[in-house]
């Protein structure tokens, strides 16, 4: 199929495909007269592209993960496994804080043992800077 038709199925525009080509690897066949020429296999990796681009993966990730023998897929995998726990693990300390603050009986949460807590150890918050001392 031609990339206009390709493009429509995938909800994109056909620039987009000609992007993703050059930076996942995903190159479709050519007609005798040199238009791009997609099967099915290629639109079932485009779809890919598009579900992973939707939940923030960067093309060359993308790249990497479309197949089993690539150098640094492994690694790519493990950083995302890792940011995906980590986000996990930020979302239930938030959760836990909220369920906390509604019963919390101090009249200001700083004065809260358990309040104060959450607000130092809060991961998304950068790093206190050091004494230059
Ligand atoms: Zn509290």
């Amino acid at each position: 199929m031609r990339i206009g038709e390709a493009a429509g199925r995938l909800g994109v525009a056909t620039h987009v495909l000609r992007h993703w080509e050059d930076a996942c690897g995903i190159t479709p066949d050519r007609t005798p007269a040199g238009y791009r020429d997609y099967t099915e296999e290629h639109v079932r990796r485009l779809q890919v592209v598009r579900s992973c681009r939707s939940v923030g993966l960067g093309l060359e990730e993308i790249r990497l993960i479309l197949h089993r023998d690539e150098q640094g897929r492994d690694g790519v995998i493990a950083a995302r496994l890792e940011a995906i726990r980590r986000q996990r693990a930020e979302l239930d300390a938030a959760e836990a804080f909220r369920e906390h603050v509604r019963e919390c009986r101090h009249n200001f949460i700083t004065r809260c043992e358990s309040c104060s807590a959450y607000a130092l150890a809060d991961p998304s918050r950068p790093a206190e800077p050091t004494s230059p001392l």
